[in-house]
C-alpha cells in the first residue's frame, strides 16, 4: 500500500551571521536540528538592505560536501581555486562539489535592489570525500520548468518530476531539488523514494502538508513563510492551498548513515581527517 508521508516537525529558522558578516535564515545546522542526513546545512539569505549581506564570503575553503546555491533575486559574484569565476544570476543554480579542497569566494551584489537565495549543503560518502572537486553552474534557462492544467508551477533543479529529469545530474545522494508553487485553492503531490529524507522549505504564502484525505490517517498542519515541513518516511508528499498561495522548496536524498565530523566549512568522517583538513590549509596543501 502507497503511504502518503506525514509531517513530523515544522523548524522555525534562526537569524545567525556568517561570513565577513552576512545575515541569515538558518534551518539546518542549528542547536535545534545539527544535521537532517545527508543534508548538512540550509540557509536563507536576502533582505532589502545590502548592510545585511554585501561583506559577502571572502576566500574560505571547503572540503568533504557539496554547496548548492540557488538564487531568487540579485547576483553573486564568484571565483574559486579551479580557476572558475563568474556571477550567478537570478534564478541560476551552481552546484558545487568540493571533494578533497576547494577555496573559493561568493559575494552577493543587489539587482533593482534586491538580492534573495538559498544555501544547502549534502554530505558526500566516507568514499567520495576525497574526490576530485567540481562545479556545474546551470543557468535559469536550462532548468526545466512544468506548468500543470490546475495551475501548479514547478522549476526542477534536479531529481524527476512527471518524466522530467531535473538540470543537475549524476550527484552521489541522488537529490531531488523542486521549486514549487502552488496556487490558490489547488494541490500537488510528488512520488519521493521510500527511505530518503525529504523536506519543504516554505518562503511564500502558505499552505497544509500531510495527508489531509478523508480516512484514518488524516493529519494535516498549516504552515507560512517561512518555515521548514519535516517528513516521515512514505511514499508521496501532499500539500495543498485554501485562500492564499504557497510558494517552497521540495529537497530530498537518499541518508548516508555514516559518522560526522563537522568543523565549519570542513565535513568528515573523523577527527583525524578535520586535523589533516586544517594541517594541510596551514601548509598550503589543501587544494590538491
Ligand atoms: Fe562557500
Amino acid at each position: 500500500m502507497k503511504v502518503t508521508r506525514q509531517v513530523i516537525e515544522v523548524i522555525d529558522p534562526i537569524y545567525v551571521m556568517e561570513g565577513a558578516g552576512v545575515r541569515l535564515r538558518r534551518s539546518i545546522a542549528t542547536q535545534k536540528l545539527d544535521y537532517l542526513d545527508p543534508f548538512l546545512l540550509f540557509d536563507h539569505f536576502g533582505s532589502e538592505d545590502p548592510n545585511d549581506y554585501l561583506a559577502g564570503f571572502p576566500m574560505h575553503p571547503h572540503r568533504g560536501i557539496e554547496t548548492v546555491t540557488y538564487m531568487l533575486d540579485g547576483l553573486v559574484n564568484h571565483k574559486d581555486s579551479m580557476g572558475n569565476s563568474g556571477t550567478l544570476e537570478k534564478n541560476d543554480v551552481q552546484w558545487m562539489t568540493s571533494g578533497s579542497g576547494i577555496i573559493h569566494e561568493e559575494m552577493p551584489k543587489p539587482d533593482k535592489g534586491k538580492m534573495e537565495g538559498f544555501q544547502l549543503w549534502i554530505n558526500l560518502p566516507a568514499k567520495l570525500k576525497m574526490t576530485t572537486p567540481r562545479y556545474q553552474e546551470v543557468k535559469s534557462t536550462q532548468i526545466p520548468e512544468l506548468h500543470c492544467e490546475n495551475g501548479v508551477k514547478v522549476r526542477i533543479i534536479a531529481g524527476n518530476m512527471d518524466g522530467v529529469k531535473g538540470a543537475v545530474t549524476e550527484i552521489f545522494a541522488d537529490p531531488m531539488y523542486l521549486d514549487v508553487i502552488i496556487p490558490r485553492n489547488s494541490s500537488f503531490k510528488q512520488p519521493i523514494k521510500r527511505g530518503h529524507t525529504v523536506f519543504a522549505y516554505v518562503f511564500e504564502g502558505e499552505g497544509i502538508f500531510g495527508d489531509f484525505e478523508e480516512g484514518s490517517s488524516k493529519r494535516e498542519t498549516a504552515v507560512s513563510s517561512t518555515e521548514m515541513v519535516i517528513f516521515g518516511d512514505g511514499d508521496y508528499i501532499k500539500a495543498k492551498t485554501d485562500q492564499n498561495y504557497v510558494r517552497f522548496l521540495l529537497i530530498s536524498g537518499k541518508p548516508l548513515n555514516e559518522p560526522i565530523v563537522r568543523y565549519g566549512p570542513f565535513v568528515m568522517n573523523t577527527s583525524e581527517e578535520i586535523e589533516q583538513a586544517l594541517i594541510d590549509l596551514q601548509t598550503d596543501n589543501f587544494v590538491k
